[in-house]
C-alpha cells in the first residue's frame, strides 16, 4: 500500500465523536507497551504520529487516522496497565464493548500480542469479545525480532494456543524494527476493503 497521506483525524471519548463518513474502520487492540504505537506508525510511514498508547489515564480514548481517505486505523488505548483504577478498567470495557457490538464501519480487528510471552488475561478476554460480536480478527504478533527465527513457529504455537485461535482468523508476524509483516497486513486490509 502506498501511503499518499495520513491524517490523525480524532482523539474521540465519546462516540459521538466518531468519524461518520463511513470509511472501513481497522482497530488495533493489546495491552500497554505491546508495540501498538510502533506497528501504527509502520503501517503509516510516519515515525511519530502515532503516539503511545500506554499513558495512564487515557483509557477511554479513540484514536482516528485517516489513510489515504480510504480507511481508518482506530487506535485502541493500551490496556493491562497497572496503574489504571478498578473505575477506568470499567469505563475501557463498557467503551470497547459498545464500539464492538454497534460500530457498523468496523471491519476487524488487529489483536497485538507480544511473541515473546504467552497472552494475558486480558489478550483472551479482548480476544473472546472480538469472537462474541462476531468481529474478524487478525492475531498480529509482534516484535519478531526480539526472538530468533527458528524460534516464531514455536512461539506462534503457543500464542494460538492460549487464545484459543479459529479456524478462519488471520496470523500475521511483525516486527516494527524490521518492517516484517507490513505488506501482509496491507494486504489483508485491502483484500477486507474490496469484498
Ligand atoms: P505501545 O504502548 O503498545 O504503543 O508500545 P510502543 O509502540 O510505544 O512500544 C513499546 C516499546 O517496544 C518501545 O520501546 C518500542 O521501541 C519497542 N518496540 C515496539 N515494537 C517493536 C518491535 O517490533 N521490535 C522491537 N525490537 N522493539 C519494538
Amino acid at each position: 500500500m502506498k501511503i499518499m497521506n495520513v491524517e490523525f483525524v480524532i482523539s474521540a471519548v465519546r462516540p459521538d465523536q466518531y468519524p461518520v463518513d463511513a470509511l472501513p474502520e481497522f482497530a488495533l487492540a493489546g495491552r500497554s507497551n505491546v508495540g501498538k504505537s510502533s506497528l501504527i506508525n509502520k503501517m503509516i510511514m510516519r515515525k511519530g504520529l502515532a503516539r503511545t498508547s500506554s499513558q495512564p489515564g487515557k483509557t477511554q480514548q479513540l484514536n482516528y487516522y485517516r489513510v489515504n481517505d480510504e480507511v481508518y486505523l482506530v487506535d485502541f488505548p493500551g490496556y493491562g496497565y497497572a496503574k489504571v483504577s478498578k473505575v477506568q478498567r470499567a469505563q475501557f470495557g463498557t467503551m470497547i464493548e459498545t464500539f464492538l457490538s454497534d460500530r457498523e464501519p468496523l471491519k476487524m480487528v488487529f489483536l497485538i500480542i507480544d511473541i515473546r510471552h504467552e497472552p494475558s488475561v486480558d489478550d483472551c478476554l479482548m480476544y473472546d469479545w472480538l469472537k462474541h460480536y462476531e468481529i474478524p480478527v487478525c492475531v498480529v504478533t509482534t516484535k519478531a525480532d526480539k526472538i530468533p527465527k527458528s524460534k516464531w513457529d514455536k512461539h506462534v504455537k503457543m500464542v494460538k494456543k492460549k487464545l484459543g485461535f479459529q479456524t478462519g482468523d488471520y496470523h500475521v508476524l511483525f516486527s516494527s524494527e524490521t518492517g516484517l509483516g507490513r505488506d501482509e497486513l496491507w494486504a489483508i486490509i485491502n483484500q477486507t476493503i474490496a469484498e
